[in-house]
């Protein structure tokens, strides 16, 4: 597409890289979003510096294959609604990808202004702005199946798996039920990530378009529990398994005991319902004048560290084995803790923690470093001997990553991985059951929310595919 930009054919020359941040003195007084809401001259800046380069590396790099060149050049000529079009075909929930996706990992690490030193186009902040004016002009379609298909599809977990799914079912004319263990569909994006990354009435208004469209989510429904998986399967014609994964793994040495610690998604789940409006009075899940370490190096561990700031610690310190360069957290999502007051204690491993009067008061750690680089090898670490320290902590927090639950153990017959992640046939989604699909997390282990919203869309498609042989088969 011809582009045409406030900025001429090389604005990104003349045009710096912007993407506004709240100030992060400002930005810790609360929850709120810290990403400033761009004006409309400011994205048609911003969209304006993409070259149209001819080889869309940020095309390839995006999980969605999202059309990311023609979507900035619309936007760069104000023409917003084509650019919605284009964005929310390929994507069931653009403006949220737009705010979590790891641009630096993804697109924008991919960009070929990036990749010669000229700074990234603010791809997710121009995709983000496109999503949010849609529904501020309502331009977001409601879901109306051309015809009812007259079958019935349940996904189990309303993640973002689970909605992108039913987004596309719907859309096809099945009667879609939700079921999830929650009190509210959403899944992660309600109750994991903080709203300072992504506000909840964002995600509300995507529940909210698929209520509206007719899909029916049953909440306070544990599948193992309150309905089995066999039930399920009788009641409906296919059935999508979208359940995340939710053990967390556990921290394992001494000191480490009921009540010493607290998991980090207990602790990202009380703010997240303060954010939603609840009362919440329970102070342990508060770091309110607490000196707080959080053990782990990946999001969820940015995440709690950024919380226990904006929640008030006296001070907050993220424990990581590794070093910056080896962390699996988002580099931007440590820059913006940093910013706002973390302090990173890289190259340490917890090796017990202290206690006074039955209460935790130190993590006692081993002062690691790296092994000589081999090839094709990660470097180990190894402790440094005589290089223990302690860290003052009187709220110790576990962000140590998870691993699936043991949903397979109810359902004899199907077939999971040496991972526990459900076992799908390859290149596909169909489970070991005839019927039963899954996607998300639940398969891949913990990834990203992009990654679930494209299984979500693709096991649609499968279904869909699958329920049609059905019908055929029955009609001939
Ligand atoms: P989930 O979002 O986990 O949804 C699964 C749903 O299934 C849940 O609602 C759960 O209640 C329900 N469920 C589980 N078991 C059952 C059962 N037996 N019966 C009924 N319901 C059940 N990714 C990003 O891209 N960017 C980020 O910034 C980011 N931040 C993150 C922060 C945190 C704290 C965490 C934990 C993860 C983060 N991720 C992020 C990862 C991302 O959230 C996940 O990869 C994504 O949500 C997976 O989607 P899903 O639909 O597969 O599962
Ligand atoms: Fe980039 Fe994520 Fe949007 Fe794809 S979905 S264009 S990776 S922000």
């Amino acid at each position: 597409m011809q582009q045409k930009s406030p900025s001429g054919p090389q604005g990104f020359v003349v045009q710096p890289r912007r993407l506004p941040k709240a100030e992060a003195s400002v930005r810790v007084q609360d929850f709120g979003e810290i990403i400033v809401k761009p004006t409309t001259e400011n994205v048609e800046v911003q969209a304006g510096r993409c070259t149209d380069c001819g080889v869309p590396f940020c095309q390839n790099a995006c999980p969605l294959q999202n059309n990311i060149p023609d979507w900035l050049g619309l936007s760069a000529e104000d023409e917003m609604r084509e650019a919605w079009r284009i964005a929310s075909a390929t994507s069931t929930m653009p403006e949220i990808c737009g705010r979590i996706c790891p641009q630096d990992r993804l697109c924008e690490g991919s960009c070929t202004l990036n990749q010669s030193g000229w700074e990234a186009v603010t791809i997710g902040s121009v995709e983000a702005f496109i999503g949010d004016t849609a529904f501020d002009n309502g331009w977001v379609e409601p879901i109306r199946p051309l015809h009812e298909r007259g079958q019935s599809v349940g996904i189990v977990g309303a993640g973002p798996a689970g909605m992108a799914a039913a987004d596309r079912l719907r859309e096809q004319g099945y009667q879609v039920t939700v079921y999830d263990r929650h009190d509210r569909p959403g899944g992660l994006l309600t109750y994991g990530i903080p709203g300072f990354k992504l506000a909840k009435r964002v995600v509300q208004r995507r529940v909210d378009r698929l209520i509206d469209g007719g899909v029916q989510f049953v909440t306070h429904c544990d599948v193992g529990k309150d309905v089995t998986l066999a039930e399920l399967r009788e009641k409906h014609d296919a059935v999508l398994l979208a359940m995340g994964v939710y053990q967390a793994r556990a921290l394992q040495a001494p000191g480490v005991g009921p009540g010493s610690t607290i998991p980090a998604l207990e602790f990202l789940i009380h703010q997240n319902r303060r954010d939603l409006g609840e009362q919440d009075n329970d102070t342990w899940h508060h770091a309110k004048g607490r000196n707080v370490v959080v053990i782990g190096g990946g999001d969820t561990a940015m995440d709690c560290v950024r919380t226990a700031i904006r929640q008030g610690a006296a001070s907050v310190t993220c424990l990581y084995r590794r070093d910056r360069e080896n962390m699996p957290g988002s580099a931007r999502e440590v820059a913006n803790a940093e910013e706002e007051g973390v302090v990173f204690e890289w190259l340490g491993s917890p090796k017990a923690l202290m206690s006074r009067d039955g209460s935790t008061s130190a993590v006692r750690a081993a002062r690691m470093t790296l092994s000589e680089p081999e090839f094709g090898k990660r470097r180990d670490i190894v402790a440094v001997p005589g290089g223990d320290f302690d860290l003052p902590a009187d709220m110790v927090i576990e962000a140590l990553g998870f691993l699936p639950e043991a949903f397979a153990a109810h359902h004899d017959d199907l077939s999971v991985t040496e991972w526990d992640t459900v076992a799908v046939a390859r290149g596909g989604f169909a489970t070991s059951l005839p019927g039963v699909y899954a996607a998300g997390d639940a398969v891949r282990g913990a990834s990203l929310v992009v990654w679930a919203v494209r299984d979500g869309q693709d096991a649609a498609a499968e279904i869909d595919r699958y329920l049609r042989t059905q019908t055929q088969e029955a009609a001939a």
